[in-house]
């Protein structure tokens, strides 16, 4: 067996059906058996036998999996094939290194009061009035900076994070004590999910932790083969969460990617490095750990209320399965019975297929490619009708709101809970 992986028993494994191909993300974009899961385990299979080089070549190839997990998930044999190119992006890291910029955003996210003040500048300088300029390419070629041009929507800064407006804890009437897991893009971006969590778990009088010392979950790293960053920050956060675990019913998180991150990839993280302990610990801190909507659909009694409340919007929201959510943890009914309550839900006609987020990388060095994936999406959502998308994923918020944009479609995103959270305001 391989040190880490038996990547030659996974590629001896493939049967070659092909069925993963047709929904693969990256060769509905660029339809070459290369760019295929089976094209990756066969070019892993020759990798690890030595018959290929780790070129630059074979680094870009393998660079451009959106790691969407479409394949494992309809593959008869269960072959992981994201995982084992997570595992071989750790070997390019090492033998070509990482970005300098990627390195300043992993360095980042390991220190938070970093990240809190390096945010805080951003919102100053914002509000100072610097506006991007498109990209020149000469800066950006010297540089080596990823490729953001201003014609690109990214989410703005908010003013105060999350972890830093709330208190640690807030008390609502005590039945039941959950701890919020909050993930970055919500913690200093998309601020109003966290603001609309508090306000759904405080009209269910359910009593909020808030742990001040929670690290970023390491999915920007481990997609991008940083592995120093994710035992880092995993082995910081299964602690802290150990600490406080026996006096929580669960720990919420309002997003699929940090949540799968958590659930999933931290045990398999660690189990791959033969150090089963933390494998261990990993897999326990699960039992109680949720997506927010599940564990509100299935533990409280908030369909009930919001059925109670007689609330019907207009608007129709259409939802999008997170790769995260649906292929990774199964849950794709729980949010859309808890928006059924009060919108009307009209599918988009392939909720499953991937936004195209694909990580750091294809969000920067690769943008053509995530622009490229995204844009059937936001065609998708069109048609559907709907004025509103929901997604219970901010990486996915990220990438559809710009490829909303880009495609001049006039659509909200929004995250299920601050849609609950808006019903549980209304008045009759
Ligand atoms: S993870 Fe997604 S993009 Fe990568 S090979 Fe599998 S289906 Fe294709
Ligand atoms: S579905 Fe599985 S077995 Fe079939 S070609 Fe793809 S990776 Fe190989």
């Amino acid at each position: 067996m391989d040190k880490k992986f038996d990547f030659t028993a996974i590629s001896d494994a493939c049967i070659k059906c092909g069925k993963c191909i047709p929904g693969c993300t990256i060769h509905l974009v660029n339809p070459d058996e290369v760019t295929s899961p089976r094209g990756f385990i066969d070019l892993l299979g020759a990798y690890k036998r030595g018959e290929l080089e780790l070129d630059k070549e074979a680094k870009d190839i393998f660079e451009s999996c959106f790691l969407c997990t479409h394949c494992t998930d309809v593959c008869p044999n269960s072959l992981p094939t994201d995982m084992v190119i997570e595992e071989v992006r750790a070997d390019i890291a090492q033998k070509f290194g990482i970005a300098w910029f990627k390195r300043v955003f992993f360095t980042l996210l390991r220190h938070r009061w970093l990240m809190d003040l390096m945010m805080k500048l951003g919102w100053v300088f914002k509000t100072c009035g610097f506006k991007e300029e498109p990209s020149k390419g000469g800066m950006r070629a010297r540089f080596n900076l990823p490729l953001i041009k201003a014609d690109r929507l990214l989410p703005s800064l908010s003013k105060t994070s999350f972890l830093n407006k709330y208190p640690q804890e807030i008390k609502s009437g005590g039945k039941k004590r959950v701890a919020i897991f909050i993930g970055c893009l919500a913690n200093y971006n998309y601020t109003s999910i966290g603001d609309s969590l508090v306000e759904v778990l405080k009209a269910l009088d359910i009593d909020i932790f808030i742990p001040k010392k929670q690290k970023c979950c390491a999915a920007p790293a481990y997609f991008t083969g940083d592995f120093y960053t994710v035992e880092t920050l995993a082995k910081q956060n299964i602690e802290y969460f150990e600490s406080f675990i026996d006096e929580v019913d669960a720990i919420l998180i309002p997003e699929a990617t940090c949540s799968a991150m958590i659930k999933h990839d931290w045990e398999v993280f660690f189990t791959n490095r033969k150090m089963f302990d933390w494998a261990k610990r990993a897999k326990k801190l699960n039992e109680k750990i949720f997506m927010v909507t599940q564990w509100l659909y299935s533990e409280t009694n908030l369909k009930e209320v919001l059925e109670k409340k007689g609330v019907k919007f207009d608007e129709i929201v259409t939802y999008h399965d997170a790769c995260h959510a649906k292929k990774v943890q199964g849950i794709e009914k729980e949010p859309r019975e808890l928006l059924k309550s009060v919108f009307t839900i009209k599918e988009m006609s392939d909720p499953n297929r991937c936004c195209g987020f694909g990580g750091v990388t294809m969000q920067t060095e690769k943008f053509e490619l995530a622009k490229a994936a995204g844009a059937p999406k936001a065609a998708m959502i069109q048609e559907s009708g709907a004025r509103i998308v929901s997604a219970e994923c901010s990486a996915c918020r990220m990438q559809i709101s710009n490829a909303l944009y880009q495609n001049n479609v006039d659509v909200e995103f929004k995250n299920p809970i601050e849609l609950i959270a808006k019903a549980l305001r209304e008045k009759q």
